[in-house]
């Protein structure tokens, strides 16, 4: 078997000790003669292994018991339409009427677009301007009055941009963790809300986990289905309807894994280090690698740059591939180069990427 290294955005790269597990339990779940995935989940034996899933989010991100967890579908994308679909209450006015956003890059963009659709948003910082390169401080941000909820990106995964410290405002934290959830540890109760798709730090595509206030969880009005409400999921300990129970339980290997790295602490300075490696190989490459983004804010999971001339980002992507390294080829949106190093990504793929990078340089320096 060769594993290559896999820098793909999402999804991505999995601990082979996770997928090993999977693939032995596959057929036969721990000797029950059926697998996980026929089995029905209103039954002991998938049952278990869900609420141990929810019981890990909680135990290993410090999840207080003003919180809730909840593993919906839909991605995050739809959490784009749910947040104000539910923290927005239509039916009966008054205070809550609008949200406030951070412009931070494509996926906020995307939340904005969405929230909009459903109620007024106000724009408290838009980095379009440039070019999705910097994020604000943190001590210029406040809600504005009668806001519902403040919406923010932590991770900007086109972008490479991701948020340092979280801040301190009168409405509701609303966070898309999407691509840095379980990279470090978080303080849970400076948030309303958090959602993330799994496909990242997490496991499979097909679940989205969402950790939710308890107070935020009654504001949806009448006039939203049942599946929309979190109320609903809330309810019933996220067994509203059938939920995707594969990636559930791949879920709940992922974070046994990380319980035994030694938890967010150990992963975090994993991933600093790994990280920090890589950037310094840009920054110490007499600029044929160069990163866009403001150094205060780059991203620990997401490293964009950018090399000379774009033939050389082709072949660069082209010759990394045959070196074992494949999924670096930057967003279609922004083009460059963008190695994800999520938590799977070990430390030997992050070596092997400088090694080539360094390599690569050496060749092509000259043909700027
Ligand atoms: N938000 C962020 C920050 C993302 O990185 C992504 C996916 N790359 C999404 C939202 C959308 O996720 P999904 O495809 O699960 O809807």
């Amino acid at each position: 078997m060769t594993r290559v290294h896999n820098f793909s955005a999402g999804p991505a790269t999995l601990p082979l000790e996770v997928l090993q597990q999977a693939q032995q339990e596959l057929v036969d779940y721990q000797g029950h003669g059926f697998s996980l995935i026929e089995a029905s989940h209103r039954g002991k034996e998938y049952e278990a292994v869900h609420n141990e899933a929810i019981r890990l989010i909680k135990s290993i991100l410090n999840v207080p018991d003003t919180h809730h967890v909840l593993f919906l579908g839909g991605g995050a994308s739809m959490q784009f339409g749910m947040v104000p679909m539910n923290l927005i209450n239509r039916t009966t006015g008054g205070d809550n009427d609008h949200s406030d956003h951070l412009l931070t890059g494509s996926w906020g963009k995307k939340a904005l677009s969405d929230a909009r659709k459903i109620a007024p948003a106000e724009l408290l910082f838009d980095g379009s301007d440039s070019g999705f390169t910097t994020l604000p401080e943190v001590t210029s941000i406040q809600s504005t009055p009668g806001s519902a909820y403040l919406h923010l990106t932590s991770n900007e995964t086109i972008e490479g941009l991701q948020w340092k410290e979280f801040p301190a405002t009168d409405a509701p934290l609303v966070a898309d963790m999407s691509s840095d959830i379980f990279s470090r540890p978080i303080a849970v109760d400076q948030f309303g809300l958090i959602y993330a798709g799994a496909q990242k730090n997490l496991g499979p595509a097909g679940v989205t986990i969402v950790i939710i206030r308890e107070d935020l969880l009654d504001r949806a009005g009448d006039n939203v289905p049942a599946y929309l409400t979190y109320r609903s999921h809330s309810k019933s300990n996220s067994l509203y309807n059938t939920p995707p129970v594969f990636p559930i339980y791949m879920v709940k290997l992922v974070l046994e894994w990380i319980e035994h790295q030694g938890g967010l602490d150990q992963v975090a300075k994993n991933n600093t280090e790994k990280a920090a490696a890589l950037y310094e190989a840009i920054e110490g490459s007499h600029s044929f690698y160069r990163c866009p983004v403001d150094p205060r804010y780059r991203s620990q999971m997401n490293v964009v740059f950018r090399l000379p001339t774009e033939d050389l980002e082709q072949r660069f992507v082209k010759e990394a591939a045959v070196a074992g390294m494949t999924g670096l080829k930057g967003h279609r949106s922004v083009g460059g180069i963008r190695a994800s190093i999520y938590n799977a990504m070990p430390r030997a793929g992050v070596n092997a990427l400088i090694a080539f990078m360094q390599q690569f340089s050496e060749v092509h320096g000259g043909d700027r």
